[in-house]
């Protein structure tokens, strides 16, 4: 008997770790990313790419595929995809897994300042300004956000993405192409050398770019942290991807 698939919505090192355990474990998976990233790091095993086509769009490709359960291993920030998922598993009765890392908490030394998305962030940057607080931005909140910053002129921005922006840009600004993981050294040395006096990111959680906080709150350097948004409460959740494999495991008795 041909078992049925997992579709495991990817796009992070979580999905692709997951992947390669189940695959390892010879349950079938099939990986989906978006197709944001020209050379997307591929998950092990069969891969899928490209949007769904909304709620109606994964419906069919749940059908066409035969699909027995949805592991959502999106970003934390990838809200649509995750609402889809939910929404589908609802209407489907699909058993929904969202597998979310936990997210980055202030320690002693950090100073950060929480704000509830990038337009915020934006906004308290431009208050920062004018008075005097800031003017050397590290820009961390990935390609898709920056323009929300491009009206901002009187401060220098080192904007690090994977893909170049094609979006509107501050006027002056630096990109910095590159893909972690980053260690504390180069991140250091980054702050350093650009003179960077604030930290704009998303608090996405996970240690692959983590070292950028340190290096931040050694320097005393202050961090806008742009808050991750509520995910609906459908399916189960889980923080690792141990915890994720076994509920695949489990998923697959008795009928699975
Ligand atoms: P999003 O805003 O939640 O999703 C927008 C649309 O992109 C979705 O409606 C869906 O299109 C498509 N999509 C997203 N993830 C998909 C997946 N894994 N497989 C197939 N289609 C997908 O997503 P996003 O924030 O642009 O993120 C896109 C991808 O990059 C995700 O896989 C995410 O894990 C990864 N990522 C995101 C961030 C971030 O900060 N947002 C950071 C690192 C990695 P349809 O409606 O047509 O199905």
């Amino acid at each position: 008997m041909v078992e049925r698939p997992i579709l495991l919505l990817g796009g992070t090192g979580e999905a692709r770790s997951l992947a390669a355990q189940l695959d390892q474990a010879g349950l079938p998976v099939i990986s989906s990313l978006a197709g944001r990233v020209r050379n997307p790091r591929l998950p092990v095993g069969e891969v899928r790419i490209g949007g769904f086509g909304g709620v109606d769009g994964l419906v069919r490709w749940i059908r066409v595929h035969d699909a027995a359960a949805v592991v959502d291993a999106t970003h934390p920030f990838a809200t649509t995809m995750t609402a889809h998922a939910a929404t589908v598993a609802e209407r489907m009765s699909l058993p929904l897994l969202r597998v979310r890392r936990p997210a980055w908490t202030p320690g002693p030394r950090d100073t950060w300042v929480p704000v509830p998305d990038t337009a915020a962030a934006a906004e308290h940057l431009a208050q920062r300004i004018a008075g005097g607080g800031s003017s050397r931005v590290f820009l961390t909140t990935g390609r898709q956000d920056v323009s929300v910053f491009a009206d901002i002129s009187d401060a220098w921005f080192l904007i690090r993405v994977v893909d170049p922006p094609t979006s509107d840009l501050p006027p002056h600004h630096e990109v910095l192409r590159s893909r972690g993981p980053y260690d504390l050294a180069s991140e250091r040395a980054l702050l350093r050398s650009h003179r960077i006096d604030l930290l704009v990111t998303k608090n996405s959680g996970g240690d692959l770019t983590r070292a950028k906080l340190t290096a931040a709150a050694e320097a005393g350097i202050p961090v806008v942290m742009v808050q991750r948004p509520v995910e609906p409460a459908v399916g189960d959740t889980v923080a690792s991807v141990e915890a994720a494999v076994e509920w695949v495991t489990r998923q697959r008795r008795p009928n699975f």
